[in-house]
């Protein structure tokens, strides 16, 4: 069993002040190596996506756009997306990481993998970015390894707590991605979109499944949504491989939402779905990472869906449960139910 680790610190695409900076996985890295975990895992090489692995997601105008920016010395593409000089190569060196890792996991010479890379992508459509993503990373993975390994169905699990608003847009209408988000949803939240009748579109229809939570929703609300609507469905589905926009903003201490996931509810679902993986698709997963901004919260999540990820049956939560009590979703459930897995 070989899982492996890419990491894209990206310290040179930064911004003082800005929530999305190079200190984030820097602190990862810290706990993973106070922890001993480096051992267990395989570290890959990062390496840079060729352009024919953007375009299979992004037109040319935006990579353009992003190229421009960094050779331009940087600068805001929009509120909260920033570039600096080093930020297309180093956005190219997260997408192309992730690639590496397909790569290894789909011609079975690793298990599964880990991607710790910036900038994160989940938010970037196919022709413009937002919410701190440059290149959507994991749209970019899904589709090399549908391009290069000829896999036929992939299932994305983003669990980040802002809505997957560019991975959705990019495979609306594909009938070979199952998109599947759970999320903070209310109209003051980014990206503001995500609601349970976006379903997909065309041959697409059905396969795009939005789980949008109220503010408060946690370890219980997350583990029910996971066992009645999301495993069912992805049985159903029945993928080649399965990927996971892991954000780790969801977690109640997490400064710029208001979920309640605790890092023990984190690692069971996390547990989940690497038994889901081995059951469907013969264990393989890429998890790839997306937001986080308590660093304590980001950093322990992680180490536990390492834990996960290495068969390690251990969880390590300093936090603690969150006090709030969680919002009622059995409407949500069986509207899921209606939409998704009818009778
Ligand atoms: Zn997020």
């Amino acid at each position: 069993m070989t899982t492996l680790l890419g990491t894209v610190p990206a310290s040179q695409h930064t911004q003082a002040g800005h929530p999305e900076n190079a200190i984030r996985v820097m602190a990862i890295m810290a706990l993973l190596e106070r922890e001993g975990v480096l051992a267990d895992l395989e570290r890959i090489e990062p390496r840079l996506a060729a352009n024919e692995q953007l375009i299979q997601v992004h037109g040319l105008r935006l990579i353009q756009r992003v190229r421009r920016a960094s050779e331009m010395g940087g600068g805001n593409l929009d509120a909260d997306t920033y570039t600096t000089v080093a930020s297309f190569e180093q956005a190219c060196l997260a997408a192309g990481t992730v690639c590496a890792i397909i790569d290894d996991v789909m011609i079975g010479r690793a298990t599964n993998g880990l991607a710790l890379i910036r900038p994160p992508g989940h938010h970037a459509e196919a022709e413009r970015v937002g919410g701190f993503c440059l290149f959507n990373n994991i749209a970019i993975a899904a589709r090399q390894a549908q391009v290069v390994h000829q896999a036929e169905r992939i299932a994305i699990i983003d669990y980040d707590v802002h809505h997957g608003n560019g991975t959705q847009a990019i495979f609306y209408e594909d009938p070979s991605v199952l998109f599947i988000s759970l999320h903070m949803h209310h109209p003051f939240f980014y990206p503001g979109s995500g609601g349970l009748n976006e379903i997909g579109a065309g041959p697409g229809r059905g396969l795009t499944l939005n789980v949008p939570f109220e503010p408060g929703a946690g370890d219980q609300c997350y583990s029910l949504a996971y066992r009645e609507i999301i495993k069912p469905r992805i049985e159903l589905f029945s993928p080649d491989l399965i990927l996971v926009s892991a954000g780790f903003d969801a977690h109640w201490a997490d400064p710029l939402a208001a979920a309640s996931l605790s890092l023990t509810g984190y690692a069971k679902l996390n547990q989940n779905i690497v038994d889901l993986a081995a059951t469907l698709c013969q264990d393989r997963l890429v998890v790839v990472l997306e937001g986080g901004y308590h660093l304590q919260a980001l950093s322990f999540g992680v180490l536990n869906a390492i834990h996960a990820l290495t068969g390690r049956d251990a969880v390590d939560d300093p936090l603690g449960e969150a006090i709030q009590p969680e919002p009622d979703i059995t409407n949500l459930l069986s509207n899921l139910q209606y939409l998704h897995l009818p009778s």
